[in-house]
């Protein structure tokens, strides 16, 4: 299901080059328009994510002005061998103002998302629900060169590739802190935030996994660069 909606988006996007209607559309919605951190998540900017994926200088070079902008801040880092080798990784050590509580290592196209929907949603959501600042996000890990759920038989997990981001929290400036294993049921603002920042996870990463989604996920998000809008 992935791979079709990837083939029906590229072929909107060719039909509408054939028609030349690229020149009056917002840059946003212009697959040619190269992508900006500040874009709101098309399905464009989905599209243009995830050719980023394939060509990581195009990459690096938004993530830097990301970093430029204030959004992020990384360290790039050398690229590995073995069994799960990482091409140009960076070190994400916080997003502006929301702090980590420790950095992850991140595939350049997730720490770009990553930083697109902290800065685009989460801080807002943050702001209007709770009437606080978000502070700091709590994780479990990005990086273990592992196969989906441990299990030998499986494919590899996007955490082998550095490709997914595990939230476990969030906390606020007046204090108060989430976790997404008792949030997420919770009534009242608390559990309200906590679905919020899931749903808006889910345009911005190609899945996005939370508690609704199986027992495995109860207490975290687990958001990556697979697939196209998977959202549960
Ligand atoms: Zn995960």
């Amino acid at each position: 299901m992935a791979t079709t909606g990837g083939m029906i988006t590229g072929f909107l996007l060719t039909a509408l080059a054939g028609w030349g209607l690229y020149e009056y559309l917002p840059p946003q919605y212009n697959p040619f328009a190269p992508l900006s951190p500040s874009d709101p998540p098309t399905v464009v900017t989905r599209y243009k994510l995830r050719q980023l994926a394939n060509d990581p200088a195009a990459c690096m070079a938004v993530l830097r002005q990301a970093s430029e902008q204030g959004m992020i801040q990384f360290r790039e880092q050398s690229s590995t061998t073995g069994n799960c080798p990482l091409d140009s990784p960076v070190r994400v050590t916080r997003f502006g103002e929301v702090q980590l509580s420790s950095s992850f290592l991140a595939s350049c196209p997730l720490a770009l998302s990553s930083a697109m929907y902290v800065q685009q949603r989460a801080v807002p959501t943050a702001q209007q629900i709770m009437g606080s600042p978000l502070r700091r996000i709590d994780h479990l890990g990005s990086f273990a060169c592992r196969n989906i759920y441990n299990r030998e038989q499986a494919r590899r997990s996007e955490h082998a590739t550095a490709d997914a981001l595990d939230i476990s929290g969030f906390r606020f400036a007046n204090g108060q802190q989430i976790t997404v294993r008792k949030g997420w049921n919770e009534s009242g603002p608390r559990g309200e935030v906590m679905r919020e920042l899931f749903s808006h996870s889910c345009a911005f990463y190609g899945n996005s996994l939370g508690p609704n989604y199986n027992a495995a996920h109860a207490d975290h998000f687990h958001l990556g660069m697979r697939g196209f809008g998977i959202c549960r």
